[in-house]
């Protein structure tokens, strides 16, 4: 069959510290997780500038430690949030990369790329990683991809959904469906699983990454998944365990050396790198070094750290994950004993303590390891997106069901939360509710749409205003109709009627600020393709400047060899000896152009062939 008329479906697992991506092949009726050209099946969530290019993925953590001013992570942190918002406050002094207020109190990322100083927002980072892994599942399957399921962590508000669809427009990609991660993973799990599956099957998904943190309930009965419950923390995970590792040897460091390194980005760019390192190993060993040479000041570092005393400086946060787990059962109103299976996923459920802790949670009942923790949400996004892909049949036959995260509603005119649709309803849902003018003569109401639990609808999070006007003079309690609409996305459209007339108003939202609007999406979709074109360039450049070294090389091989150099006469020794010199001062000069280097390249092998040529 020609690659073009092979059928495909597409997952992309886009991770706080990691990203993956997945292909449900139609030829092989099976989901393939595809490989970066480095060969990792999964690749760092890290995009660096530099004064001549920009890197994603494995080239850019690479050079983190050379670079960290324009080595940018995290941006899953960041996106769908506020720059005023305490998390960005209190991890703002961790990155080493700058991060300001731009319009609005949006987040934006200080980096030099090429000399000159560059504003990014998360959106246009995440849209890069994105850009890769498209990238990467295109050079597999050498076809275009465009329709993708794209996984956020359950706990993401609407906010957060709503951006990380924008990124995947700025990437150009079309996104088929934003489905939740821990969802994708049951739907992975399920599959091994729905064959001897009898009657109801109640799965729990513990999900620990390096930005996230995921609990999901999930009920599995004949080939519906359904979403019981989800709890979580967006901002708990292995880089959370990497910094109290962190702070630990800045400790040590100051006790020892009586210097403090915490100012120096580059020096706590490698201690965290080595501390990451350090962790994975303590995942299968009882202790480890970590060994730094000329860390700060010319003073080299060398220490140790044990399993028992990581798992004592990370243990409030272990504690946290298990009252996540109990919160979620209580939630979907399910005790312990009635879970069959708990599955781990997200690269920190390898550390031993938190499986200890869970499996004591749920009274030594064995985890399911069988699914990769890293691969599980990239390889149910693919079946999702197969699942939504026309022309694709051998998928399997499974109906999702997914749930609304955080209780959505309005605020009453005493301020009080009035929620419209509870958390944990299964998406998509629509539902009306009746509201009454509070005064008389009312001629317009404002109404304030808000996500979370509280009961004061101030302690919420405000997602958007509007006022529903035009009201015909009438005494309090003249009706309006509310409607909520959460579509499969789980992302949130409010309308608003006035009931006598029956004319839907004009809505305004108003605090939509920190959304990008329609332009700037357009602004950025184009910036991403002057990137592309700008990388391209770069790598054209690069295959220019090394065949054309490659060839200077072999040439002057070539003439060191007695054959050759004895049936060269002196005038064409020197004519070829001119060539190689004028080739390597273009080499050594970063300035010239492809096309100068490339013709260079032509001359001197038309010249090397002809003498080549004469001498054979
Ligand atoms: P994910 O977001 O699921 O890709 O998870 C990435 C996180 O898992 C990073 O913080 C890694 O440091 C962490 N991780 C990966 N392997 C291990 C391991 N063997 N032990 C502890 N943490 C790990």
């Amino acid at each position: 069959m020609a690659k073009e008329e092979q059928k495909f479906a597409v997952g992309i697992d886009l991770g706080t510290t990691y990203s993956c991506v997945a292909v449900w092949q139609e030829q092989h009726s099976r989901v393939n997780i595809i490989h970066n050209e480095q060969g990792n099946r999964t690749t760092p969530s890290f995009v660096a500038f530099t004064d001549n290019q920009r890197l994603i993925g494995d080239a850019a953590k690479n050079q983190a430690v050379t670079n960290p001013e324009n080595t940018v992570f995290d941006a899953k942190r960041l996106i769908g949030r506020k720059y005023s918002d305490s998390i960005i406050q209190k991890e703002k002094m961790l990155w080493p990369f700058k991060v300001v207020a731009g319009v609005s109190d949006k987040p934006m990322i200080v980096v030099k790329y090429k000399g000159q100083e560059k504003h990014l927002c998360a959106e246009e980072v995440s849209s890069m990683i994105l850009t890769k892994m498209r990238g990467i599942a295109e050079a597999y399957l050498e076809a275009h991809v465009n329709d993708v399921v794209v996984t956020v962590p359950a706990y993401f508000n609407d906010s957060q959904r709503k951006a990380t669809k924008d990124a995947c427009v700025i990437a150009g990609l079309s996104v088929m469906r934003i489905i939740n991660e821990p969802t994708a993973a049951a739907i992975a799990y399920g599959l091994d699983k729905r064959n001897n599956c009898v009657g109801e099957r109640n799965i729990f998904i513990f999900d620990l990454g390096g930005g996230t943190f995921d609990v999901s309930l999930l009920t599995i009965k004949d080939k519906v998944f359904h979403v019981k419950a989800t709890a979580g923390n967006t901002h708990l995970g292995g880089e959370d365990f990497d910094n109290r590792m962190v702070n630990y040897f800045v400790e040590e460091f100051k006790k020892k050396e009586k210097v403090d390194i915490s100012g120096n980005a580059r020096a706590l760019r490698r201690l965290r790198t080595a501390c990451e390192r350090a962790k994975r190993t303590l995942s299968y060993e009882v202790s480890t070094n970590i060994e730094l040479d000329v860390l700060f000041k010319g003073i080299d570092f060398c220490s140790s750290i044990t399993r028992g005393k990581f798992e004592r400086i990370n243990m409030g946060l272990f504690e946290e994950c298990m009252e996540t787990v109990d919160k979620c059962l209580t939630y979907a109103k399910m005790d312990k004993r009635r879970v069959h299976d708990v599955v781990l996923v997200g690269g920190s459920s390898r550390i031993p303590k938190v499986q200890e802790l869970l499996q004591e949670f749920f009274d030594g009942k064995d985890l399911c390891t069988s699914i990769n923790p890293d691969e599980a949400v990239a390889y149910g996004a693919a079946i999702q997106a197969a699942l939504l892909s026309e022309g694709i049949k051998n998928v399997p036959n499974l109906v999702l069901l997914d749930c609304t995260s955080l209780s959505l509603g309005i605020s009453t005119n005493v301020g009080v939360m009035s929620v419209v649709i509870p958390r944990n309803t299964t998406i998509p849902v629509r539902k009306t509710v009746e509201y009454y003018t509070t005064k008389d003569n009312q001629h317009e109401v404002p109404i304030n749409i808000y996500e979370g639990e509280r009961t004061r609808a101030k302690d919420n999070n405000l997602l958007g205003s509007f006022v529903l006007s035009g009201f015909p003079p009438a005494l309090r309690g003249h009706p309006m109709d509310i409607c909520f609409s959460v579509d499969a996305n789980g992302i949130l459209t409010v309308s608003a009627e006035e009931k006598t007339t029956g004319n839907k108003n004009e809505i305004t939202i108003i605090n939509d600020k920190e959304r990008l609007s329609t332009e700037e999406v357009g602004r950025l979709i184009q910036e991403a393709e002057k990137y592309l074109a700008e990388d391209k360039k770069f790598l054209r450049k690069a295959n220019a400047m090394n065949s054309l070294d490659d060839y200077v090389y072999k040439m002057q091989k070539a003439l060191k060899k007695k054959v050759i150099n004895s049936k060269l006469c002196l005038q064409e020794k020197n004519k070829i000896s001119s060539a190689i010199t004028k080739a390597t001062s273009l080499l050594d000069d970063d300035s010239n152009e492809i096309e100068v280097l490339e013709n260079c390249l032509k001359e001197l092998t038309s010249l090397f062939e002809t003498f080549m040529n004469k001498i054979s």
